[in-house]
C-alpha cells in the first residue's frame, strides 16, 4: 500500500467519521464514492464501527467511533 493511498484513507476516514453522507471517492482506486454503512457493537452499545467500502475495486476499511 502506498502513502498516498493511506494519506487518502485517512483523509476519507475523517470526512466520513464526521459526516457518513459525504461523497468521498475511493482511495484505491479514486473512480466511485465510498459507500458507508453503520454495524453496531453489540458488546459495546456505545461503539459502532463504520465501514467504508468500494464497490468497483473492492477496498475496505473500517472506523470505530463512539457515540
Ligand atoms: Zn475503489
Amino acid at each position: 500500500m502506498s502513502n498516498k493511498r493511506v494519506m487518502r484513507w485517512i483523509g476519507a476516514g475523517k470526512s466520513i467519521a464526521t459526516d457518513p453522507s459525504v461523497k468521498v471517492l475511493c482511495p484505491v482506486c479514486q473512480k466511485v464514492y465510498l459507500k458507508v454503512r453503520d454495524i453496531p457493537n453489540e458488546n459495546n452499545p456505545s461503539e459502532v464501527e463504520r465501514q467504508m467500502l468500494c464497490d468497483k475495486c473492492g477496498a475496505f476499511n473500517v472506523l470505530r467511533l463512539t457515540r
